[in-house]
């Protein structure tokens, strides 16, 4: 049977480049970076040339860049860390309402704790943000806004630069101890995007290496120099004391490789995925009661989301499954309950519509015989269950 990964977005698989990399550092070269003899300094010299490889990515210095666990951790190291650090007892934060759980939760959890106090900002039925709402809810407390580039569930990009830019006029009117620090989870860009931290006047950014074809479990945050930050996890003096914890170096070395490599090829490998993608969009939109949801211009190349009249996405994921294909839906069935994604519902996506929605995420290795063989299946799969249910629905 073909097998059609479609689901980049949730995770990619280790690149054979990367993995050669990463290699040596298990069994040769393992030894621990913080140790003087020619092992420790083996590793020291990989998780040194990782932090400059990232650094060129972002348009750094590798002082400002440490090594985590994933994007998940970045994002509180960043958020805790600040608000610890500037021990404001009035601290106010902004986001939006379609963030991934890391940002929400991490911001919930200040909020519940009286650590910090949280405006949510709304989006369009595209999944767009205004300017506008951003500016209005900006307090003399806000110390920090953060923003998604790209959203993961419907690839709609945040006008970050703009952010950026807003962010700064309004701190050059402020006095320097009421700075807004901005934050942005670039998790689902860095791939697709350029992302110079400088321009896009970025003051702390996270990463994660499994959506860039490097493994599962490691990360990056990027600090802004002199962005005030209390580390979360205590011990020994690790990445520059912001990280405490022995470093990973087979994952940080592959992380490093991985950035590189999709910096490098980032226009030409943006340029397949959108053709692919438009070539899928076109092809999806010929069914009869499919819409596609998102932003229609201002979106990253590799998300096409769907909502389907008539098909359930757990039910829609399980046979395009049966086909070989991978692909998500933003309709979970969690605890026996089955509830739209919290990204739909804020787009305003009626709960009936958001049910039946179906995401495909593409990466660097997909091909047009691959998308030729979803189209063909595809409707399979939607005919199946609109003739299982009910009528009316
Ligand atoms: N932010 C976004 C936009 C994501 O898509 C993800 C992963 O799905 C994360 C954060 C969290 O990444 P990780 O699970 O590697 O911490």
């Amino acid at each position: 049977m073909k097998k059609v990964y479609l689901d980049n977005a949730a995770t990619t698989k280790v690149d054979p480049e990367v993995f050669s990399v990463m290699k040596p550092f298990f069994a040769d070269k393992f030894g621990n970076a913080s140790e003087p003899h020619a092992w420790g300094q083996a590793a020291r010299q990989a998780v040194d040339q990782a932090r400059e490889q990232v650094a060129s990515a972002l348009g750094a210095d590798p002082q400002e860049i440490i090594f985590t666990s994933c994007a998940t951790e970045s994002i509180n190291l960043a958020h805790k860390g600040l608000v610890e650090a500037l021990g404001k007892p009035e601290a106010h934060l902004i986001t939006t309402a379609t963030e991934h759980k890391a940002v929400l939760e991490t911001c919930s959890h200040l909020e519940k704790t009286n650590q910090a106090k949280v405006t949510l900002l709304p989006v369009d039925q595209d999944g767009l943000l205004k300017l506008e709402d951003l500016k209005k809810a900006i307090r003399p407390e806000t110390v920090l806004v953060s923003v998604m580039f790209v959203n993961n569930e419907v690839g709609t990009t945040q006008p970050i630069k703009e952010i950026g830019l807003m962010i700064k006029k309004i701190n050059q009117s402020r006095d320097q101890v009421k700075k807004i620090y901005f934050h942005v989870d670039a998790t689902q860009a860095i791939q697709y995007l350029p992302l110079n931290v400088s321009q896009l006047e970025i003051d702390l950014l996270s990463l994660t290496g499994h959506k860039i074809y490097a493994p599962k479990g490691i990360g990056v945050l990027y600090i802004r120099k002199g962005t005030p930050l209390v580390r979360q996890q205590d011990g020994g003096g690790q990445e520059y004391r912001l990280r405490a914890g022995t470093e990973n170096i087979p994952y940080i070395a592959g992380l490093g490789q991985a950035i590189k490599q999709v910096t490098q090829n980032q226009t030409q490998v943006a340029q397949k995925v959108e053709q692919l993608r438009q070539k899928l969009i076109k092809g999806v939109l010929k069914i009869k009661g499919v819409k596609l949801i998102g932003h229609p211009t201002q979106r990253a190349p590799h998300i096409a989301t769907f909502i389907v009249k008539g098909a359930e996405g757990e039910a829609m994921l399980l046979l395009l499954s049966d086909l070989g294909v991978a692909a998500s839906t933003g309709s979970a069935c969690t605890s026996g309950v089955l509830g739209p994604s919290h990204v739909l519902s804020a787009m305003g996506v009626p709960k009936n519509e958001a049910h039946g929605s179906l995401r495909f995420s593409l990466g660097k290795d997909n091909t047009s015989e691959e998308i030729d063989y979803v189209l063909k299946s595809l409707p399979k799969v939607i005919n199946k269950l609109r003739a299982m249910a009910p009528k009316g629905v």
